[in-house]
């Protein structure tokens, strides 16, 4: 198990399992492994080498930029029941909704005017959606504004895909939410790890600017999982890996299982931007979600993180899109840019207004 274990370590140390990680890197084997289990044991309060490198890494590889996406939900229907979602088919307890073509045209048009150049469109798995009419927004927004699309409706076929591709949808997030296929399986019934990872390649092979990412903290992980999670990213290649603390929702399978450490997804974010270098990685909404007083988005763009994505789902939708509860963004409005300027500044950054593309230069 081991996660958070062990203790007492030397600066000097830390710097040189960092040294055998890096020397390694290109050929991702069992020593890798070993340096990046050593890593993820050490507590946060001493990683400060770790979360320092990895910010280094990113100023090379990245630059100084904040990259903005600006997200809208525009189904909460689904009909998975994965185990920590609260929009899983189960719950039978939320309201659900589904935006038509106009309403996503204008929360796109909504994200537009404050300069920000990717909208994400991001839904459950809607068996009930008509995804021509999808197809055709991302073709009308395409026309209309000089912006990057980005899609995030779950497992699809691959036509479809094909579909969005050509509308004028340049990326896909799909998150793997963990690489250990057995845990897959138990988290999430009736859906298959295989199957998954079929469509990721299947996006990458399409074209798409494919991100995936993972939970900390799902139950009966291990800091094992998380270390093969890292690996995986870097086999993978992706162009972005969003990765975020578990947060327990009510109405889920999980409802009784303690929140994701967001130190280790802090770790863990850090440990994945010295690995894979030039991915674009979220400061994600549930780290800045999980603790009332504190905005912890600031401690991941310290340690690695380029990107945030504030959200642009319509006011009146967005406590309805609950996957878990505590969603930071429900206080988030049209000052958001202002106050994402305050956090750049407080974190020596600036924000990037451009598209963002993938810095993998395929
Ligand atoms: N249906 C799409 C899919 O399957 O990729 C996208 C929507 S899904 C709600 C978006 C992401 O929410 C998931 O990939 C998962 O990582 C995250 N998520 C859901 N429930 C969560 C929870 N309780 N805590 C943290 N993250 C959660």
């Amino acid at each position: 198990m081991r996660i958070n274990s062990a203790g007492g370590i030397s600066v000097v140390k830390t710097m040189a399992i960092i040294k055998e990680l890096l020397s390694d890197v290109f050929e991702v084997n069992s020593k890798v492994f070993d340096s990046l289990i050593k890593l993820l044991d050490i507590p946060y309060a001493e990683s400060g080498a770790v979360l320092e490198f990895a910010d280094s890494v990113r100023r090379k590889f990245c630059g100084n930029g904040i990259l903005l996406r600006g997200i809208v939900e525009f189904s909460s229907y689904c009909k998975n029941n994965c185990y920590y979602c609260g929009l899983n088919a189960g719950n039978k307890k939320i309201e659900r909704y589904r935006m038509d073509e106009a309403e996503i045209f204008e929360a796109a048009r909504e994200v537009y005017k404050t300069g920000i150049k990717t909208v994400v469109l991001q839904s459950g798995e809607d068996s009930g959606f008509d995804w021509d009419m999808l197809t055709h927004v991302v073709k009308k927004i395409k026309k209309e504004f000089d912006m990057q699309i980005t899609l995030s409706c779950g497992e699809q076929e691959e036509k479809l895909y094909e579909n969005w591709k050509r509308a004028g949808a340049g990326r896909y997030l799909l998150k793997i939410e963990t690489s250990n296929k057995k845990l897959y399986e138990k988290l999430h019934p009736q859906m298959s790890f295989d199957g998954r990872l079929e469509c990721l390649r299947m996006l990458k092979k399409l074209g798409f600017q494919t991100g995936s990412g993972i939970i900390i903290g799902l139950k009966d992980q291990t800091t094992e999982d998380i270390a093969n999670d890292i690996v995986f990213f870097s086999k993978e290649d992706f162009d972005m890996i969003g990765i975020n603390p578990f947060i327990a929702h009510c109405e889920s399978m999980l409802k009784n299982y303690p929140d994701g450490d967001p130190y280790l997804t802090i770790k863990t974010i850090a440990l994945t931007r010295i690995i894979t270098k030039n991915a674009h990685l979220p400061a994600t909404t549930a780290l800045g979600s999980i603790k009332k007083d504190e905005d912890l988005r600031k401690n991941a763009l310290r340690a690695g993180a380029n990107v945030i994505m504030p959200n642009f789902t319509p006011y009146k939708y967005r406590k309805q899109y609950e996957i878990y509860p505590g969603k930071r963004c429900l206080k988030e409005n049209a000052d958001i840019v202002d106050y994402l300027e305050k956090m750049a500044e407080e974190t020596g950054r600036t924000l990037d207004f451009s598209k963002g593309d993938s810095l993998k230069g395929r």
